[in-house]
């Protein structure tokens, strides 16, 4: 929201407007364009603000500025959104983890790991059974075969299925298996692919871009949103930089972010961004504490012999010890986790 002042407001006006906006709890911006005096109004129901402003003298105009996502962003809702898979709701008090392998391989492989992970405390299980892989000779995923056996996981544990979809004629196959569809990161700017998860009914997990801004990913989730669906969950899973110690550099700036500009829910992906295994705990316990709603985590019952990103996945006793750590943080900070049981 913009105050426009009256030409020739003196000073003292002035400093008085910025005056009650910072006391109402909002930041400031003050730009002068062709002798013309306008404030800015940055904050989270900014807009509730805009009467007892115009009605303060010096003040000539006050202006909603939309911000190019509307529907999701928090000005327009200022109320947080849950996003309720059943039982589990993501975007509440309880701090949920997804966990599982990054591909489904096997149904041993499975159903080694998952009941560990609903022992663990986590709440969804992921799996990928349809791969987006760098190299076309790479492990590509199960495809349906591996919808069929998250199915089973599911029935066997009772965690959620999330999994990730890559093009737009797969979607209804994998709403017909899946508890929410992911789009991953090389597919965030795929409006196609958007816009048909947009129109079914399951919810959504979108990862940020490689190369995407904070504003990108929020306008790719609102295709999601214009299209009809409005159970959108964010995900920060790291971002390419010049940095090559990790995999990926991490953002968790942008958590505060998000947090600011847009009422989704927002997880964090340790995984992908650390690369390596040993990085994921302590950047977990960060998520936490930074006021994630979540984390998705790799874990796999022989890391060594993965078939896809074995060298970040947690073993099932690495989760364990985490979820402990996590849990350490979680009450520091007044969020719940779900206990050992799962449930
Ligand atoms: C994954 O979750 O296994 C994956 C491929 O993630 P991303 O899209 O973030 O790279
Ligand atoms: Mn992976």
């Amino acid at each position: 929201m913009i105050a426009v002042l009256r030409e020739g407001c003196p000073v003292k006006v002035k400093a008085e407007i910025v005056r009650f906006i910072e006391n109402a709890g909002y930041r400031v911006q003050v730009s002068e364009h062709a002798g013309q005096s306008m404030i800015g109004v940055v904050g989270p129901g900014a807009a509730s603000l805009a009467g007892p402003l115009a009605d303060l003298p010096g003040v000539e105009e006050v202006r909603p500025v939309a911000p190019p996502y509307p529907l999701v962003s928090r000005e327009h809702h200022h109320a947080a959104r849950r996003v309720k898979i059943d039982e589990v709701t993501v975007g509440a008090d309880e701090f949920v983890v997804v966990a599982g392998p990054c591909s489904v391989e096997s149904r041993e492989q499975l159903m080694q790991v998952a009941p560990a992970l609903a022992q663990a405390g986590a709440r969804m299980l992921r799996g990928g059974a349809f791969k987006p892989r760098s190299s076309p000779y790479s492990f590509q995923g199960l495809g349906e075969e591996g919808l069929q056996l998250l199915a089973e996981a599911r029935e066997a544990t009772g965690l959620k299925v999330v999994t990730e979809v890559l093009a737009p004629e797969e979607v209804e196959l994998i709403a017909r298996y899946a508890d929410v569809l992911q789009i991953g990161a090389r597919n965030m700017q795929n409006f196609r692919l958007l816009a048909a998860v947009g129109a079914q009914p399951r919810p959504v997990l979108l990862k940020r871009g490689l190369m995407a801004t904070v504003e990108e990913l929020l306008m790719a989730a609102e295709y999601v949103v214009a299209n009809g669906n409005p159970r959108v969950i964010l995900c920060e899973r790291g971002i390419r930089t010049f940095e090559t110690s990790t995999r990926n550099t991490l953002d968790l700036g942008a958590i505060p972010v998000l947090k600011e500009r847009t009422h989704l829910p927002v997880i964090v992906d340790p995984s992908h961004a650390a690369g390596r295994r040993e990085w994921v705990p302590a950047m977990a316990r960060a998520c936490v504490a930074v006021g994630a709603d979540g984390l998705i985590v790799e874990v796999h019952p022989d890391p060594d012999n993965a078939l896809s990103d074995g060298r970040q996945s947690l073993t099932i006793e690495g989760f364990g010890s985490m979820m402990g750590e996590l849990r350490l943080v979680a009450g520091a900070v007044g969020r719940k986790m779900a206990g050992g049981s799962g449930v």
